[in-house]
């Protein structure tokens, strides 16, 4: 390409924020639409013979039909690769597909995983009861301990898997120690980086070697759209005598030996022409649409989350009815130090706290509040909030919640982008009821909006 943009690219490496809008991206051709056009269509009209035989044959790289590639994903999964300094990206209908099929292409019945045990829920089981079906063993692990690491390694081992930064206990995974114990072992290290996006911390940047993402979450942004999004380093040597599923001539196309073919994109080739093939959880262009209207203000909106977040834990780690805030940003927290190498510019904004009264306390604490949303998500511009024991972990008894990290007061915050005292106002309120419901002390005037700017109503959300 020689159009202007493509030459200053060259020239001149463009800041987070300039990328964020561009990358991946330009003026329409036909219609000059600065916008990404939504390309809504199933299939593409082939020049000729032979080129079709070519697209199909992976000898050149064109559209053919959209559960494999679709120009509006592709300017996503462009962005997205970008943002995160890998060689490519292959999006999904889901963060769940995602995580599947990174898994799937480089895994055959009888190998081995090593996992973080501090997980989102949805990837614990993902990881316990879809593997084993696959007849794939799995080893979970202290995060925090890089020997439990080490010492989970097998012969038939195949990668590490982790989170930058834990559900819900907000543990921060010391990503270059264990990308140097995955790299010991010849082993690839998948780092899911949802809570942390793109802008508060780049895995590969550390060592990772396969990013995941749920963008249903900060890449969207608005709490619209599911979908999710593999990105690759692009380093990983696949043909080190471990991944014959990766290296060897694939029987599933024609015996191509996506490595030796493709090089650095070869992975994620596998993952698009095998593995999206075949598994089918392809985005759409419009979710693909919205994804890319929530990465054009991706900075500003996390720079305002970790503001807010900042403020809030502030506010419960002083407060006399909340506990335990597991806010790694805080002062004193034990992550502080991972928080500061790895999220400089913040540690996200989903944090979990123990409110006084137990279960009741932490149902009462949720049905007092009016502004924050009580749903089952992360990541919305919205503040949201959820009881974990009352409805994701409702089937536990209190020492089964204890083992998953969860007490029965447990209140868990994804913190949004309001105006932060209207927040602290809700948060107060919701206390006040737990005072008054539980006879716990309260140092908050009941109901009394005082940190509420100028006492302006809020609309209930
Ligand atoms: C939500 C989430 C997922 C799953 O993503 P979906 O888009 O819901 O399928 C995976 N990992 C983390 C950290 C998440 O928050």
């Amino acid at each position: 390409m020689t159009d202007k943009l493509s030459r200053a690219e060259q020239a001149r490496e463009f800041g987070f924020e300039t990328r964020q809008l561009h990358a991946g991206q330009r003026p329409d051709p036909n219609t000059g639409a600065r916008a990404v056009p939504i390309f809504q269509t199933t299939s593409y009209v082939f020049e000729d013979p032979e080129s079709a035989a070519a697209y199909f044959n992976l000898q050149e790289y064109g559209n053919t039909y959209s559960r494999i590639m679709n120009p509006t994903v592709a300017v996503f999964e462009e962005r997205v690769a970008n943002l995160e300094g890998g060689a490519g990206a292959v999006a999904f209908a889901s963060g769940i597909a995602a995580q599947a099929a990174a898994l799937f292409t480089l895994l055959q019945p009888g190998d081995h995983v090593v996992s973080s045990s501090a997980l989102y829920g949805g990837t614990v089981n993902q990881l316990k009861h879809l593997l084993r079906k696959m007849s794939v063993e799995l080893t979970w692990v202290d995060p925090d301990d890089p020997g439990a690491w080490r010492e989970a390694v097998r012969p038939n081992t195949k990668a590490f898997f982790g989170e930058t930064i834990g559900n819900p206990s907000g543990n921060v995974l010391d990503i270059e120690t264990v990308a140097a114990i995955a790299h010991e072992h010849e082993l690839p290290l998948i780092v899911d980086n949802t809570f942390a996006t793109p802008y508060l911390c780049r895995p590969i940047e550390w060592g990772a070697d396969i990013v995941i993402h749920s963008a249903t979450k900060f890449i969207g942004g608005h709490g619209t759209s599911i979908g999710g999004v593999v990105v690759e380093a692009g380093t990983f040597d696949w043909s080190n005598g471990r991944f014959p599923v990766v290296a060897d001539a694939s029987p599933a196309y024609h015996g191509l030996r996506f490595h030796e073919t493709f090089g650095m994109y070869g992975y994620l080739m596998k993952l698009r022409a095998e593995t999206l093939r075949d598994l089918g959880g392809a985005l759409s262009p419009f979710n693909a649409f919205l994804f890319l209207q929530g990465l054009e203000t991706l900075s500003l909106r996390m720079d305002r989350h970790v503001e807010n977040a900042r403020a809030v834990a502030a506010f419960l780690d002083s407060h006399e009815l909340a506990s335990n805030v597991t806010y790694p940003g805080l002062p004193g927290n034990k992550y502080r130090p991972l928080v500061d190498k790895y999220l400089p510019r913040g540690a996200g904004a989903v944090f979990s706290f123990d409110c006084a009264g137990g279960r009741a306390g932490g149902q009462g604490l949720i049905g007092g509040l009016t502004l924050w949303s009580h749903l089952a998500n992360v990541g919305d511009a919205k503040s949201l909030v959820i009881h974990p024991a009352s409805t994701t972990h409702r089937q536990l008894g209190d020492e089964e919640l204890r083992a998953a990290g969860v007490g029965p007061g447990t209140v868990r915050l994804s913190v949004g982008t309001e105006s932060v005292e209207d927040l602290i106002w809700d948060l107060e309120q919701g206390f006040a009821r737990v005072a008054a419901t539980t006879g716990a002390a309260s140092d908050a005037p009941s109901g009394a909006p005082s940190a509420a700017k100028g006492g302006e109503k809020v609309e209930t959300a």
